[in-house]
């Protein structure tokens, strides 16, 4: 924690291990899914690009929800917009430990590269730690073709998962992309690759990336045994429909 004056607090520790990422060895930052308010009011949307995924975010039910756990994500957030510069130095620095050394990094269990400057700060906090693999999944697609597919950090995968408002820009030939299916049966007879049991294969094992849709009753209603992209396409589709009917009656 920081007492300088104007600087944000800093959290005690910036990388964490959920139980899943824990079996794997890997470390994982994150910050709140999607749309929030803090509490003094202010808001943030860390997933400028999310589509219908975020009818069904993993990250916005159960144990995210507790609050502890989203003080701590918010916290961390607030970290990153009040002291942008303090949150890039705190990151380098703590990944400047031992334990690090060799291990992947997720970046982002929940939320997205929001920005482009929290974006650039990432490729240079991993440039600064080269003994450190990172990895992430985004929607980011504009932004990542501006500001990182040009010159990435050789220390960096990542993968570009749909359910979002710029799927239809993603190129199926040259992009990495990953789906989220209603189960594993329909991964396999789709013939994309699963990524059970090891979350790094969405950036290490072969692709395209099946992942399987998280088993929480409601979800699985509104998924209707369809993948995210399907759906994400309908809602495009919709959209479009009902733009070309508001159009036409003016
Ligand atoms: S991009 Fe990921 S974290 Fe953000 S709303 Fe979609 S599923 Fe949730």
């Amino acid at each position: 924690m920081s007492d300088e004056p104007g600087r944000a607090q800093r959290p005690a520790r910036l990388l964490t291990q959920n139980s899943q990422l824990k079996e794997i060895g890997v470390w994982n930052w994150t910050i709140p899914a999607w749309a929030g308010r803090f509490d003094d009011g202010t808001t943030y949307n860390t997933c400028p690009s999310a589509g219908i995924c975020s009818k069904v975010c993993y990250a916005r039910s159960g144990a995210y929800l507790w609050p502890q756990v989203r003080g701590k994500h918010q916290a961390n957030l607030r970290f990153v917009l009040d002291d942008p510069d303090g949150f890039e130095e705190a990151m380098i620095a703590e990944l400047g430990a031992r334990r690090f050394h060799g291990k992947w990094i997720r970046v982002h269990d929940a939320g997205d590269f929001f920005s482009d400057d929290y974006t650039l700060r990432w490729m240079r906090i991993m440039r600064a730690r080269p003994d450190s693999h990172f990895y992430a999944y985004t929607k980011e697609l504009d932004r990542f073709r501006r500001l990182v597919s040009p010159d990435p950090p050789p220390n960096f995968l990542w993968t570009f998962s749909l359910g979002g408002t710029q799927d239809a820009d993603l190129d199926p030939e040259t992009d990495r992309m990953a789906d989220v299916f209603p189960s594993e049966e329909a991964i396999a007879a789709a013939g994309w690759h699963s990524q059970l049991g090891d979350d790094r294969l969405a950036v290490l094992g072969e692709a395209p990336v099946g992942m399987s849709a998280n088993r929480i009753p409601k979800f699985l209603n509104l998924l209707d045994g369809r993948r995210f992209s399907e759906w994400q396409a309908q809602e495009n589709e919709r959209r479009a429909a009902k733009k070309k009917r508001k159009t036409g009656s003016e």
